[in-house]
């Protein structure tokens, strides 16, 4: 059922991390890896008796060669066959291998149906092989696969040959009994390869198998049935399944993509739990010693000072993390209100970074520049400042060795352009898509010592939005960053 078989049969990772966790796949006898050795006592049975039904498949059309419109359908069946495998279908609930289901099965059992097991063998063969070949995939893996499907093609001809009419009867018994035969060799032969090379029980992966895969196997066979009888009308006929099938295709990938997504969001969103907890509980800890150490012991009026500092600067930033969660929720429900009025933007900048430079840690420097003319921004003061402040802190805070860090307020007509500039840790690039989105933190454990919730950015990437402007990020990781944020200027918008 599922055309990847092996190729993909290990558990799915991330793009990102698959492309830095695997280099490109470079043949060499030597690297034969050991689950592909655990495999071979399945992969050769089926590669040998792959190899055998081929040939017996060219010599047999050798020696009865095919008519002209014969070899015009069966290329028609071999190319619906390639695009169906080289574009597999994520059906929800299905488990196996690469959990993606290749609709190639419908226009590979029709073939042995309708032209024979001869016909459809060379079409499993040349589908499984181009597909596989042109995904680059390992030489064992291309060999499994294109052996799985030859095999299962042969017995689905010979399944259905003894069902050897027009009527609608034999139709439906020799597409029933081909698509049965031809599901029944994929599903043994992937589950046994699958069984041996992840070291699992066979029987109870094949029953698992069988209870995913039984609901799309029926559709498919009624999809096969439908295709032959249109067939036996008239093969250009049967192109009108082709709409219907690509109308469904692109919607079960689209909603694929969506389900994806939103098992994404809750991985997120429990990582946001846990790192809120973190978060909250740090200040709390600060709070509640200083409190205790105010309540028992006999302190002087320096030390009295400063456990209060502690206390209202903890408390401050408890405010200031609860302050963003409910800013996040509020602009996720739309529900933030606006109010834009024309304000000078190097003023804001200017009091966010003189308020910064009270907090300073060692090595930092804050500088500010005002380029000459900046015209008046169009925006909401309190979410200017809150986008500052973000980009602000985050320089700081990423920049755990020191360095510069460099606000700029610039014309860049019609609109007004903020430049945050760090010499940080930087940003790697396969991470910069996605440092705006909701949660998302690169560094969830905090392994360097840094917290955060993960929303900075989100929101300010949302605010900037709302009040009509852009934000991007450019970086190098070990370099520093740059964020940039522009804004209409009031000038152009009047
Ligand atoms: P957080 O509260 O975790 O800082 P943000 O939304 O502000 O959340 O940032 C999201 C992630 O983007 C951070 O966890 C951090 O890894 C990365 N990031 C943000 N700003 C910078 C920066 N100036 N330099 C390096 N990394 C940054």
């Amino acid at each position: 059922m599922s055309s990847q078989g092996i190729a993909n049969s290990r558990p799915q990772k991330s793009r990102w991390r698959q492309w830095r966790s695997e280099p490109p796949f470079r043949w060499s006898p030597l690297a034969l890896k050991a689950d592909t050795v655990r495999s071979l006592p399945i992969v050769i049975p089926v590669v040998l008796l792959g190899l055998a039904g081929i040939a017996a498949a060219i010599a047999s059309v050798v020696a009865t060669p095919p008519s002209w419109p014969e070899v015009a359908g069966v290329t028609g069946l071999l190319a619906a066959a390639t695009a169906a495998e080289a574009f597999p279908l994520p059906i929800e609930g299905v488990n196996v291998g690469a959990g993606t289901t290749s609709l190639a099965i419908v226009s590979i059992v029709a073939t042995a149906v309708i032209y024979g097991w001869e016909a459809a063998a060379l079409v499993a063969f040349l589908t499984m092989a181009i597909v596989e070949a042109g995904r680059r995939r390992p030489p064992t893996r291309i060999v499994f696969n294109t052996g799985v499907y030859v095999c299962a093609a042969i017995l689905a001809g010979l399944a259905a040959s003894p069902f050897d009419g027009s009527d609608l009867g034999a139709i439906i018994a020799a597409s029933c009994l081909g698509a049965a035969a031809f599901y029944v060799v994929d599903i043994l032969f992937l589950s046994a390869v699958i069984a041996r090379t992840r070291r699992l029980d066979w029987p109870a992966l094949l029953l698992r198998y069988l209870y995913s895969t039984t609901l799309p196997f029926l559709v498919m066979t009624s999809l096969i049935i439908t295709l032959v009888v249109l067939w036996n009308r008239s093969p250009w006929i049967s192109i009108i399944v082709v709409g219907p099938l690509i109308t469904v295709a692109l919607h079960e990938r689209w909603l694929h993509r969506a389900l994806e997504r939103l098992r994404e969001f809750d991985r997120l969103k429990d990582e946001f739990i846990a790192v809120i907890s973190h978060e909250l509980r740090t200040p709390l800890t600060s709070v509640y010693g200083a409190a205790l150490t105010l309540q028992k012991r006999e302190v002087d009026d320096e030390m009295r000072g400063a456990l209060l500092d502690i206390v209202s600067d903890e408390a401050g930033r408890l405010a200031r993390l609860l302050d963003r969660a409910l800013s996040a929720s509020r602009l996720d429900a739309n529900r933030e209100i606006f109010e834009i009025e024309s304000l000078d933007g190097g003023e804001t900048a200017r009091s966010i970074v003189d308020a910064a430079r009270h907090r300073l840690p060692p090595g930092i420097q804050l500088e500010l520049v005002v380029e000459p003319d900046v015209p008046h921004v169009l925006a909401d003061p309190d979410k200017l400042r809150q986008i500052l402040v973000n980009l602000t802190e985050n320089a700081i805070k990423y920049s755990p060795d020191g360095g510069r860090v460099e606000v700029r307020v610039a014309s860049a007509a019609p609109q007004v352009r903020f430049t945050v500039k760090d010499e940080g840790i930087g940003i790697a690039p396969e991470q910069q898509e996605h440092i705006f989105e909701r949660f998302h933190r690169l560094d969830p454990n905090m392994t360097r010592g840094v917290g955060g919730l993960g929303l900075g950015l989100y929101i300010s990437h949302e605010l900037v939005k709302h009040m009509g402007g852009t934000i991007w990020v450019t970086s190098s990781e070990g370099a520093g960053s740059t964020f940039t944020f522009v804004l209409p200027a009031a000038d152009a918008a009047t």
